[in-house]
């Protein structure tokens, strides 16, 4: 720390992102990217896009947001585009947390990180014993709640109608329900910002549209809430989507079956993975994401984690006292995961006297 630092940030403790590999050999299941390049055309606009990088890009993303709109049924004014969903995240702790946040003790490793750097209180709420979200522990805080849906590391998803009891019984309070995993097999939430003024939606084409190397993502809400988190967002970075990034995030929306096709082949890949993991004793949480919770028979994660790294295969483990006997794996290709349950084998077998 150097003599110059803030003392508002003398005790920030950063958020650690998922490995990064220089080694290009592992096979990487760590961080929830998707196991499949963008569509041809995405890149093709990407590419088309870079010829013009001598000039700013559009501080309104006006083309990417009427393409959105489209895809999202919306209208455009609900819509502001953002550099990953991470950027909309610290948006709306700057924007709408004067009354602090509440959010689940074990979900996204980025809102704690978050609060703390916007100086936001923050109140954690126990999960459930199966590790789920209970929404009447969401009544009435007084706090925006900040919810991920479905959850992250554990997968569990919340239906809408279970939402709008969150919704209602916060009326007064912003809800932010971050969508990031909605594609794998949930339903969204994004078609209630029309019944409900304090609801916003945020999504990713990090995950399931293949662009987590472009940062795109994307804020969805009432027009009165987007107008709020654009004022700031104009404040902080008003070019914060690159030329590149907006071409190719309106290919993706237009390409929208390559991607959808995809998202089908990875729920069916995360079906065959939970039933040959549990086949082999291990505890599997139901998941609607691209990755599964899992913990192994013997219960420890941290070493399977060690030993399947030695191997090659490189999966999340989280060192926090709830969660230390789990793995989180991200759903790659059918290949990839017959080579995750063959290293499994060998694992467990070298391990036998
Ligand atoms: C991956 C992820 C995000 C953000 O991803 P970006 O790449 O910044 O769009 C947000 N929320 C959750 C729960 C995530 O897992």
């Amino acid at each position: 720390m150097s003599r110059f630092l803030s003392r508002k940030f003398a005790a920030l403790t950063p958020y650690v992102p998922g490995e990064q590999p220089k080694q290009t050999q592992l096979l990487k299941l760590n961080t929830n990217e998707s196991p499949f390049a963008p569509s041809p055309k995405t890149i093709a606009a990407a590419a088309q896009a870079a010829e013009k990088l001598n000039l700013y890009s559009d501080p309104d993303c006006t083309l990417l947001c009427e393409a959105a709109a489209k895809h999202y049924g919306v209208r455009p004014e609900n819509l502001l585009p953002v550099n990953g969903s991470d950027e909309i995240l610290y948006l709306a702790f700057l924007t709408f947390c004067d009354d602090g946040v509440a959010y689940p003790s074990i979900s996204y490793g980025f809102y704690p990180v978050c609060a703390a750097v916007c100086g936001v209180s923050a109140q954690e709420i126990p999960l459930d014993d199966a590790l789920r979200i209970n929404p009447a522990d969401y009544s009435n805080l007084g706090k925006t709640i900040v919810l991920a849906n479905p959850n992250a590391p554990t997968g569990s998803l919340l239906t809408t109608a279970q939402i709008e009891s969150i919704l209602q019984a916060n009326a007064n309070q912003v809800v932010l329900i971050d969508e990031a995993y909605i594609d794998f097999g949930g339903e969204s939430c994004v078609p209630l910002i029309a019944k409900y003024d304090n609801l916003l939606v945020t999504q990713t084409f990090s995950k399931s549209r293949s662009m987590a190397g472009a940062r795109l993502g994307f804020g969805i809400a009432s027009a009165a809430l987007i107008a709020d988190l654009r004022a700031v967002k104009d404040s902080i970075n008003p070019y914060n989507i690159n030329r590149m990034t907006q071409a190719a995030g309106i290919a993706a929306c237009e390409d929208n079956a390559f991607y959808l096709e995809n998202c089908r082949k990875i729920i069916s890949t995360r079906e065959k993975t939970a039933q040959a993991l549990e086949t082999r004793g291990f505890r599997v949480l139901p998941s609607a994401a691209n990755f599964l919770f899992v913990s192994p028979p013997d219960g420890n994660g941290g070493q399977l984690y060690r030993r399947l790294r030695e191997r090659g295969v490189l999966v999340r483990h989280f060192d926090k006292p709830d969660l230390t006997a789990f793995l989180r794996v991200t759903i790659g290709t059918d290949a990839q995961m017959e080579r995750l349950l063959r290293e499994i084998d060998t694992i467990y077998q070298e391990e036998r006297p």
